[in-house]
């Protein structure tokens, strides 16, 4: 009965992976239903985009309870001076270990992290124990292609996102709104 407790308090890891398209949008509808209950959300997003992305301007309307940063800004992964970009990287990864750590918010959204892992920006085991140190009831949900067996192991519910059609195949281009 006591474990039974204990596994009905404990904090979720979730993955949302493979090269099918919506990932980000599963990991932000779940960021709306928790919302929806009154639960603090910080969303952290690991990549540079140059698109205004819908999201970020929809976030502005829940800022009392929804923490928006948009991390990438700074780096890429096609940048010329990789040091610096693997420095930005980490930095974003420290900033995160510690958000893990502040018990601030019951929801925390860290989108397209597997990257981080793809170019060794930083390590499985890295990702794992800064996972693993999170306020105990803190749900957190991964998204990204390739997620690790590691990570694969570590999460509680994995969903792999399966390509059947995409419209991008047909030539039709990015649309506002659908894609950003
Ligand atoms: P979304 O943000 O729409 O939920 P996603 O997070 O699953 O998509 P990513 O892998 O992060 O997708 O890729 C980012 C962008 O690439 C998205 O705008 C998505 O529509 C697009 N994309 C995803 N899958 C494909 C594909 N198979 N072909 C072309 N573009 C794709
Ligand atoms: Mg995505």
């Amino acid at each position: 009965m006591k474990e039974e407790k204990h596994l009905e308090n404990k904090g979720l890891l979730l993955v949302f992976t493979g090269n099918g398209k919506g990932k980000t949008t599963a990991a932000l509808g779940q960021a709306f239903r928790a919302l929806g209950h009154g639960m603090r959300v910080a969303v952290v997003q690991f990549i540079k985009g140059s698109w205004k992305y819908g999201e970020l301007e929809a976030a502005k309307r829940f800022s009392d309870l929804l923490d928006f940063h948009v991390m990438g800004r700074g780096f890429t992964w096609k940048s010329d001076d990789l040091t610096k970009d693997i420095a930005k990287a980490r930095e974003a990864w420290q900033f995160t270990c510690e958000l893990l750590q502040q018990n601030r918010h019951q929801l925390v959204i860290l989108d397209e992290l597997t990257y981080l892992v793809t170019y060794k920006m930083i390590s499985e085991e890295e990702l794992l124990a800064g996972l693993a140190r999170r306020s105990k009831e803190m749900h957190v949900v991964v998204t990204g292609r390739n997620a690790s067996p590691g990570l694969i192991n570590a999460a509680d519910l994995v969903t792999e996102m399966r390509e059947i059609k995409h419209p991008y195949a047909s030539g039709i281009k990015a649309r506002q709104g659908i894609e950003f």
